[in-house]
């Protein structure tokens, strides 16, 4: 398990950060009120130490001891300090912490929570330095990886773009950020950055560029073309940080609004609105190759009679439950949605006439396995479907629930498919 170390002597910031960081970013922290105290911890569990915040005046330390101790031991930190003036911030700087915050700010202990929040982030997101420099591109690499970011390098705007191919997947690319430099053979930083936009944008990859200070219109050349922002060599640590920081933060808040717009609420599964959008492709795909396609509707039986039975929290407890179910049988390219409150519609490419009732079958008795409130009772789903492609999406999802009503009228806790 990842733990923060908080070293800090006065009880109430010690208790108050504890607090903040464990209840709003669940994440356990362990705490020492001096240098003794934290080098015991990290004895015991220097693997479980993802990252430290270090008070500087301790009972037995001085000055910079801490700082350097936890530089020592590899581990990133951030400095929570109550004095302050322009010569500790240097030698602080100097020492490869991530950031100080200085006590007496207001909101100096949200702005450490967020900190800690975007360190931990970091630690599944990935950077890519793009520079032909070798020492530029390890000096640029090296404070990422403090910032715990993953990183890999490219030396020209090609290799560049071969990773981000490569890193590429069904759900977006793996790579957040690339940092580039403008003056590269090959491929310069404008070039590569407009190659990047035909097809990743602003808001899923964040380009960073990087200019000499002695060429003053490169900034304006980077953002015209594409990039999120730049920056001037030679740059502060702290302003690097600060920078990425702030773009790595947009990226989560544009993906978690596009989460919330895309799911539905209640089980995380994707909603109708959203359904229409992944699907509309995967329809006219199958249509234009006349490939096999399977279009279903799942619904489960008297479920009325679980909320009337047994509340509408439990009642919520089993949606959850069957979409969790329900979500783990698919293959990467199903699509499945919550259509309603207890309705959900498949759509599956590849699944032939034949084989789709051996497939329908094992989801209706997978969900009939599940059970509630400590085995006290199950539920059973009707679900109808067809693999004929009609003139639209629309039409099949009509025939699938005329027959997912026939199943209903048969008897429910079957399968029923267009002949
Ligand atoms: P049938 O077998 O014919 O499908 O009967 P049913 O009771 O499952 O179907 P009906 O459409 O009559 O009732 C659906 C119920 O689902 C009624 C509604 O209160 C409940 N429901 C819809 N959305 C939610 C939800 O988000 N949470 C809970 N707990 N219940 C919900
Ligand atoms: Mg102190
Ligand atoms: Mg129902
Ligand atoms: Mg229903």
């Amino acid at each position: 398990m990842e733990k923060v170390l908080l070293v800090e002597d006065t009880r109430l910031f010690s208790d108050l950060i504890t607090a903040r960081i464990e209840s709003s970013l669940e994440i356990p922290v362990v705490a020492a009120t001096d240098m003794l105290g934290a080098r015991r911890i990290i004895d015991e569990m220097r693997d479980d130490i993802s990252l430290a915040i270090l008070d500087l005046t301790l009972p037995d330390a001085r000055d910079m001891d801490i700082v350097h101790f936890a530089r020592e031991m590899k581990i990133p930190s951030i400095v929570f300090t109550g004095s302050f003036d322009v010569a500790l911030r240097a030698r602080i700087l100097e020492s490869d912490v991530i950031d100080y915050v200085t006590k007496d700010s207001p909101g100096s202990v949200d702005y450490l929570i967020s900190i800690v929040q975007r360190v931990f982030k970091n630690q599944s997101m990935t950077a890519l330095v793009v520079d032909d420099s070798a020492v530029a591109r390890k000096l640029i690499s090296k404070h990422l990886k403090q910032y715990r970011l993953n990183v890999l390098e490219a030396e020209n705007g090609l290799k560049a773009l071969e990773v981000l191919e490569k890193n590429q997947t069904a759900t977006g690319n793996n790579i957040s950020l690339v940092i580039s430099d403008f003056e590269m053979p090959e491929m310069n930083g404008a070039e590569l950055i407009r190659s990047i936009r035909r097809k990743w944008s602003k808001d899923e990859l964040a380009v960073i560029g990087l200019s000499s200070s002695n060429s003053d219109s490169l900034s304006a050349r980077f953002i015209k073309n594409g990039a999120n922002d730049f920056l001037s060599k030679p740059f502060l640590p702290e302003e690097f940080f600060c920078r990425i920081s702030q773009n790595l933060d947009t990226l989560d808040r544009i993906k978690a609004l596009r989460h919330a717009a895309t799911r539905d609420f209640l089980t995380g599964m994707y909603n109708r609105r959203f359904f229409f959008e992944l699907a509309a492709p995967l329809f006219a795909d199958a249509t234009r190759r006349e490939s096999d396609l399977l279009v279903a509707m799942i619904d489960i039986d008297h479920f009325k009679l679980v909320n009337d039975t047994y509340g509408h929290d439990t009642g919520d407890e089993v949606l959850k439950s069957v979409a969790e179910a329900l979500t783990g049988m698919m293959r990467e390219t199903d699509v499945i949605a919550r259509f309603g409150g207890e309705e959900f519609c498949l759509l599956a490419p590849a699944v032939s006439a034949k084989a789709a009732p051996g497939f329908l079958e094992k989801i209706r008795e997978r969900l009939s396995q599940l059970t509630f409130k400590e085995s006290a009772f199950s539920i059973t789903v009707s679900i109808g479907g067809t693999n004929a492609l009609g003139a639209d999406l629309n039409s099949m999802i009509t025939q699938a629930d005329k027959f997912l009503y026939a199943a209903k009228e048969a008897g429910r806790n079957r399968v029923i498919l267009a002949p």
